[in-house]
């Protein structure tokens, strides 16, 4: 590796007060780290990449993409019901002649300060890296515990379970349709505190890892909302060869929808990324003792024998979705 890598990793990775784990032998600064895990335990891995330009608009401050990298990492674990322990970060930087140094350094105070922040929230620490230049790009790889025989996978939802999400939705549809300059004329009666919470949803996701770890017992399936609803649940019908009927009016719209027609919210609910809440199924004797402990989760609609995803309304009546998604519903 050049000096000046060296000195880059030294000066902003090799944290003296970042998260100290006693499962952790050799950290960052070897070839590679070492963990030692709890006796019987089982390990549960993922990896998610943030390039600029197409996970995030090129303008997006560094303090937020170091937040988003970990948070969406953190949130696959929080929808397995993993509990996090340690990540690794690859991280690459424009060179001299897009950044200078003065840049640089300040980029990475701001994203090394916001990483390490949100790694203590969750116990998670860093072990090691790489670090190239090229346009920028964030990859992280998060590891996290799980017991023997736990984790919610996608494949098992049941017939009459219910699904239920863990909060409301569209904000951070909203939110990149602000930060973008798109459609403002939708948006032109959203108050500035409401725009600023759609653009805090989208940089600044809060992964449900306590969440996920309490569903760990009694959620027959789960995955995080990371590609929109309707689109993430069918992950969860053809793994699980079910089918589900979803209460179009009972899905909890974010209040920066407040703005938009009915139809327009539910299109922004329904098939708008970056959520990144959990949507779990259950069996509906779990329902009210999860509710009560959790009483900002929402029941969305039930599994159903017959394949497919219908959407419903109070009246009953069905609304129409073609095979590519949102666009035709309704
Ligand atoms: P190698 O040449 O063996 O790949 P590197 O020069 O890439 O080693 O990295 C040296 C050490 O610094 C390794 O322990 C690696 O894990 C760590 N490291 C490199 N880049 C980062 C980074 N961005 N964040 C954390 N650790 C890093
Ligand atoms: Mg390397």
């Amino acid at each position: 590796m050049a000096g000046s890598e060296f000195q880059l990793i030294q000066s902003y990775f090799s944290e003296p007060d970042q998260v100290e784990r006693s499962d952790l032998i050799l950290g960052i600064g070897d070839d590679c780290a070492i963990v030692s895990p709890k006796d019987q335990s089982h390990l549960a891995f993922s990896i998610d990449t943030l390039n600029s330009g197409i996970h995030f608009p090129h303008n997006t401050s560094a303090d937020a993409i170091a937040y988003k990298s970990l948070a969406v990492n953190l949130s696959d674990l929080a929808a397995m019901g993993a509990e996090p322990a340690w990540f690794t970060l690859s991280l690459t930087l424009p060179g001299d002649d897009e950044w200078d140094d003065a840049f640089r350094e300040q980029w990475l105070n701001l994203f090394s300060q916001s990483l390490f922040a949100l790694a203590a929230q969750h116990n998670i620490q860093l072990i090691g890296g790489d670090t190239t230049h090229g346009s920028l790009s964030v990859t992280i790889q998060v590891c996290g515990y799980l017991e023997q025989g736990e984790g919610l996978k996608r494949s098992g939802a049941q017939v009459g379970d219910i699904i239920v999400v863990t909060g409301a939705l569209g904000a951070a549809a909203v939110g990149l349709d602000i930060v973008l300059e798109r459609n403002s004329v939708q948006y032109s009666e959203l108050s500035d505190n409401d725009k600023q919470q759609a653009v805090q949803a989208l940089n600044y996701p809060q992964p449900r890892i306590k969440e996920g770890l309490s569903l760990q017992a009694v959620a027959h399936s789960a995955l995080d909302l990371s590609d929109g609803l309707l689109s993430d649940l069918g992950h969860i019908l053809k793994a699980s060869h079910v089918g589900a009927q979803l209460q179009v009016e009972q899905v909890p719209l974010a209040s920066a929808l407040s703005c938009l027609d009915k139809q327009q919210a539910w299109e922004k609910a329904l098939a708008g990324g970056d959520d990144y809440e959990l949507c779990f199924t259950l069996a509906k004797k779990d329902w009210s003792r999860i509710k009560l402990e959790f009483p900002h989760f929402v029941a969305i609609g039930q599994i159903t024998a017959e394949k497919g995803l219908r959407l419903v309304a109070a009246n009953g009546r069905e609304y129409k979705i073609n095979a590519k998604g949102y666009d035709h519903f309704g």
